[in-house]
């Protein structure tokens, strides 16, 4: 019933030329793949090109970041409004880097997800445990602490169109991938808090899963009941990896 979601992160990478190539090469491979959203999300500075490149397409647009104000004396920060404009029908909030790079709360990034709703961005809200918090048994607390305070502000009515990230700290980027059946017990326990915080709405919220994510992995982690797609870092930069894993196909 939950519609497979796979995105494409592409973090600091790829400048505008380099995003409308990907596109022309990337297009084709995925056309046939018509039962699944395909999402990209580029730097902002190539969110222009990458739109007239996906334009007539299926794939569909993301921004990585937003500023929760309409607009203000915030240099250096994009508003939900600014994206809407450029065609961004996604956005991740909360991911992993931000939150420790850049110092970023689950509180942020509770009034990003509600900022983005009010523009009909949909909200790819990360959550995730580091390595330590993982081995001294604190995963499900972390996780569900993250939860509630991300999505505090999310109205129970647009529920449905939030996509929540389980990312492992220790598996991005590391090519150290949860096991499917160590992502899926998370993957439950998500559920179960977004059942307890929406009720019946939180069965219709899709949940990807990410963390060095490959076309050799894919298909098993999608195979696991409460994982609804990935969020893709390293293996999205090439059209063809990121082919594969929107076709859930192996090497
Ligand atoms: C990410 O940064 O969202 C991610 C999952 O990266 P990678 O696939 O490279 O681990």
């Amino acid at each position: 019933m939950r519609r497979p979601i796979l995105a494409a992160n592409w973090k600091m990478y790829k400048t505008q030329a380099e995003a409308s190539a990907f596109a022309k090469e990337f297009l084709p491979l995925v056309a046939a793949a018509t039962d699944v959203d395909v999402v990209i999300a580029p730097p902002f500075t190539a969110l222009p090109a990458l739109a007239a490149a996906l334009a007539g397409s299926r794939v569909l647009l993301a921004a990585q970041n937003v500023h929760p104000e309409e607009q203000g004396a915030f240099t250096g920060e994009i508003a939900p409004g600014m994206l809407r404009e450029l065609g961004c029908r996604y956005a991740i909030v909360g991911h992993s880097e931000r939150r420790t790079l850049f110092g970023e709360s689950s509180e942020l990034v509770a009034r990003k997800a509600e900022a983005l709703l009010r523009h009909e961005i949909r909200p790819i809200v990360c959550v995730g445990e580091s390595l330590e918090e993982r081995e001294s048994g604190r995963t499900a607390a972390v996780i569900e602490t993250q939860l509630r305070e991300s999505l505090a502000r999310v109205p129970g009515e647009r529920a449905a169109e939030l996509v929540v990230a389980y990312e492992p700290i220790w598996a991005i980027g590391t090519g150290r991938t949860a096991t499917p059946a160590l992502a899926q017990d998370v993957h439950a326990q998500v559920r179960g808090v977004l059942r307890e915080r929406f009720g019946a709405a939180g069965d219709a919220i899709r949940i990807q899963y990410g963390g060095s994510v490959k076309p050799d992995n894919v298909r098993e982690l999608m195979a696991q009941p409460d994982i609804d797609g990935a969020l893709v870092g390293g293996a999205s930069l090439e059209p063809e990896s990121f082919a594969r894993i929107v076709r859930f196909e192996a090497r």
